[in-house]
């Protein structure tokens, strides 16, 4: 089966990165909430035995030398969630020292937000980029929602605006929209209905129409066009992790590599994903290691997953082309205890905003 698409330029307006509801520090303000002292953090022998079992966890990927240093934030981290009653959420592509030793939920964006909702936490700490610390507050109104570093964003969410689905819906008048979960609150809240790289067909289709538009990235786009007879308007929004594996560097992995599986996110350009074995959404690439335990695989998407699942798959060979996602790194251990110390930076949206916003990913959540 293959639809058609068709490719929206962008900046129709001018992009605004996280128009209506900044959280930097200069737009935030003091915090409401009281600091508490900073943690010693000098690595001790109490620390080194308080911190061992963590380290077991990390060790094929986090060398000896480098402990000492995350060692005293871990703990200091972890004792700090107790008396703030927070919980600290984090992204696939967080580093292993976040991912394994200080991290209440792991997996995707939407994955964790929902699991937040069923935590009784007063307060959620995102290891992520911004777009997820503000879905986790759309689902999450009453919790007090810190992203460590609000400054961490994303090529996607950052490529297009609410205003541009406004011109969007004025050019294509009564066609559907659809938003894929990495964009900001304010492009949430002018769409019909949210997905995710692993619902993203079955959404499309749910709306009933022969044209739909969906946002903001090409490449999911294309990849959707492909599997309905749904025609497509897409946006040229792209990952900047993504869009840069290449068909050919894949072709010289599986020859240097006999045997090696390869597998694939669908933010990746579709000749990419072509030469895949096997395509799916972050929790899907996991679930595919760790249920086929493939003996050599590499993962087409942020350089951290491949550590954080050879953590918890010990007997599969990794081989890593290491793309990082600079939004993602910056959110590290020490801005994370800060965070927890001084309870910064909060997430904030416009309640009249985020029930609009909440509506589509609700409208999401309901299909499931
Ligand atoms: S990996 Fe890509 S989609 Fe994910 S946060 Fe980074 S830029 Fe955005």
């Amino acid at each position: 089966m293959s639809g058609q698409i068709h490719l929206e330029p962008r900046a129709r307006v001018p992009a605004a990165v996280l128009t209506g509801f900044d959280v930097s520090p200069a737009f935030a303000g003091p915090s409401r909430f009281k600091a508490l002292p900073m943690p010693d953090l000098t690595y001790t022998d109490e620390i080194a035995r308080l911190t061992a079992p963590l380290y077991e966890k990390v060790k094929s990927v986090i060398p000896p030398v480098e402990w000492p240093f995350h060692a005293p934030y871990v703990a200091a981290i972890n004792r700090l969630k107790r008396e703030r009653n927070a919980v600290i959420l984090a992204h696939n592509y967080q580093t292993p020292e976040i991912y394994n030793c200080v991290a209440d939920m792991v997996g995707d964006s939407l994955q964790l937000a929902r699991m937040a909702v069923a935590s009784e936490a007063d307060v959620i700490v995102q290891g992520g980029v911004h777009f997820m610390a503000e879905t986790s507050k759309l689902l999450n109104p009453h919790k007090t929602v810190l992203i460590p570093d609000s400054r961490a964003g994303c090529s996607l969410a950052s490529s297009i605006t609410g205003a541009d689905v406004r011109l969007l819906r004025q050019r294509y008048p009564g066609v559907p929209v659809v938003a894929y979960v990495n964009t900001s609150a304010d492009v949430k809240a002018e769409v019909d209905i949210c997905c995710t790289s692993s619902n993203a067909v079955k959404v499309v289709e749910s709306l009933g129409a022969d044209t739909v538009i969906f946002l903001p990235d090409q490449y999911l786009a294309r990849n959707v066009a492909r599997q309905t007879k749904v025609r497509i308007i897409g946006w040229a929004g792209s990952c900047e992790v993504h869009e840069r594996f290449t068909a050919s560097e894949l072709n010289e992995y599986r020859a240097a590599h006999p045997g090696i599986e390869i597998i694939a996110h669908p933010e990746c350009p579709p000749d990419v994903v072509d030469v895949c074995d096997f395509t799916g959404s972050t929790a899907a690439m996991i679930d595919y290691v760790q249920t086929r335990r493939p003996k050599k695989v590499l993962m087409v998407t942020e350089c951290s997953m491949a550590d954080n699942v050879a953590a918890e798959t010990p007997g599969v060979e990794f081989v890593r082309p290491c793309n990082l996602c600079p939004h993602m790194k910056r959110i590290t251990l020490p801005k994370i205890l800060d965070a927890l110390v001084y309870m910064r930076e909060e997430i904030i949206i416009d309640p009249a905003l985020a029930l609009r916003a909440r509506r589509s990913v609700q409208r999401m959540i309901d299909l499931r």
